[in-house]
């Protein structure tokens, strides 16, 4: 049996009448950039995340650089963001010239709370919290932080649609929560999109005005800004998925529980989650030592298995002008050497699911 690590077409097929209708709804209406689905997507998924204003952007890492230009937050500023995240994170960080500050995770997979203080200093001036893997991230004590040093917390939800923290959704806890609608995220678009949620109006009206050229009204342009607006079919399309996303989570959970009941091998640290947080399951991951034999003893079964991420920002080439080394941040360097997201999609089958169980479990 052949099993890939993710399957999109299975949530495609599943209501694939609803999105075909919206997508020659949107086609024959004439009308395709800013209109009725977006405004519409916004509303929805703002109350969705029980925040107060939500602004569809272009995608996920837009919403990220966006924000903190709002913020005004670049040049001289530092931004503490955990060192196991995917490189976009860092980069919505650096893309105003802002410098990340990088913070060891903690067992769940996410930033170590304990140790952001001592990374605190006179630039610091945000924490850019990831909820990796579709957890929420220990809220509590960096909201804490964050009064405490008068900094700005951002929030990366790109893989957390609908996860919370002690009953609040991701996105809600700080002065933005930055979304991607990727179509392999959680909630997923048919091509590229993102959006910002936030509480504050200001800031939900600065990222209206910057993803549209910086004008409020048509050719009077405030401030030099960026064309990144969220466009109706893929609007429409995601109010078509939102409006399922609480069964398409409950499924990934159900899913979840099966392997973390059946997976048994001393070889394999199977993931946690952490008490007052829940997770929406972007990934399975697991970690182990033997991952690289391990993802060749899966390859031999047909099993595909991915690595997030085999090579963590701090290392890769793009950031070398850091000057961080190997060895900087070693649980980061040995997440990344050991951690492994098994199959898991939406219709997933029973079958598929046991097959990858069996064969793991008699791996040795
Ligand atoms: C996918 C992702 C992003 C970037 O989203 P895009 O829509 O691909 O730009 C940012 N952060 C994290 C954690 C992601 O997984």
């Amino acid at each position: 049996m052949k099993i890939m690590p993710n399957r999109m077409d299975r949530t495609f097929e599943r209501y694939q009448k609803e999105f075909e209708e919206k997508a020659l709804q949107v086609l024959r209406s004439g009308w395709y950039v800013l209109g009725n689905e977006v405004r519409s997507f916004e509303q929805e998924f703002a109350q969705y995340v029980g925040a107060a204003h939500c602004v569809g952007l272009a995608s996920g890492l837009d919403a990220l650089w966006i924000a903190f230009r709002v913020l005004g937050i670049g040049a001289g500023d530092e931004v503490i963001v955990q060192g196991n995240t995917y490189i976009a994170s860092v980069m919505g960080i650096t893309i105003n010239g802002a410098t990340p500050v990088f913070v060891e995770p903690d067992e769940y997979n996410n930033i170590d709370a304990s140790k952001i203080e001592e990374k605190i200093t006179d630039k610091t001036r945000a924490i850019l919290v990831v909820h990796l893997y579709g957890q929420a991230s220990n809220m509590a004590p960096i909201a804490a932080l964050t009064r405490k040093y008068n900094l700005r917390l951002v929030e990366d939800c790109a893989q957390s649609h609908g996860a919370c923290f002690q009953r609040k959704m991701t996105g809600t806890f700080g002065d933005v929560g930055c979304f991607s609608f990727y179509p392999s995220k959680n909630l997923g678009a048919f091509g590229d999109a993102g959006a910002i949620v936030t509480d504050d109006p200001k800031i939900a009206q600065d990222v209206r005005v910057f993803r549209n050229y910086g004008s409020e009204k048509r050719y009077y342009n405030k401030v030099v800004g960026a064309n990144s607006r969220l466009d109706e079919l893929q609007a429409g399309l995601l109010r078509v998925r939102l409006a399922h996303l609480d069964e398409l989570t409950k499924e990934r959970i159900r899913l979840c529980g099966t392997y973390t009941e059946e997976l048994k091998n001393p070889a394999i640290e199977l993931p946690r989650v952490r008490e007052g947080a829940t997770s929406v399951w972007h990934q399975y991951v697991i970690r182990s030592p033997k991952r690289d034999r391990l993802i060749e003893y899966l390859n031999e079964r047909e099993i595909g298995t991915i690595i997030h991420y085999p090579i963590p920002p701090h290392l890769s080439e793009a950031y070398a002008y850091l000057g961080m080394g190997r060895g900087t941040l070693p649980i980061t360097e040995r997440y990344a050497n050991e951690v492994l997201s098994i199959p898991l999609y939406n219709g997933m089958t029973e079958e598929e699911q046991q097959y990858v169980i069996e064969s793991i479990n008699q791996f040795i």
